[in-house]
């Protein structure tokens, strides 16, 4: 079997359902944009998104929203 490419994104916790369930529920308009921007760059036909459950979030800056959040860690998993 061949190895995924994995790369992390450190993200609001409040977009996993979102990008894990394609939840969108709940949504902020405004983050709903910034999501679809950060989305556009992967193409789900050679990849998923997964994340740990059990991760603690910590206080930190979101690559999606540019701003501090209670994020977690979020990977893209690519088969080469
Ligand atoms: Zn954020």
């Amino acid at each position: 079997m061949k190895e995924p490419d994995i790369t992390e994104y450190r993200v609001c916790q409040h977009y996993l359902p979102a990008i894990i369930n394609g939840d969108y529920s709940g949504m902020e308009e405004d983050d709903i944009e910034k999501l679809d921007k950060f989305l556009e760059d992967f193409d789900l036909q050679e990849g998923h998104f997964d994340c740990d459950s059990d991760e603690e979030a910590s206080f930190e800056r979101c690559e999606i929203c540019k701003l501090m959040g209670d994020v977690i860690t979020l990977r893209w998993v690519q088969m080469k």
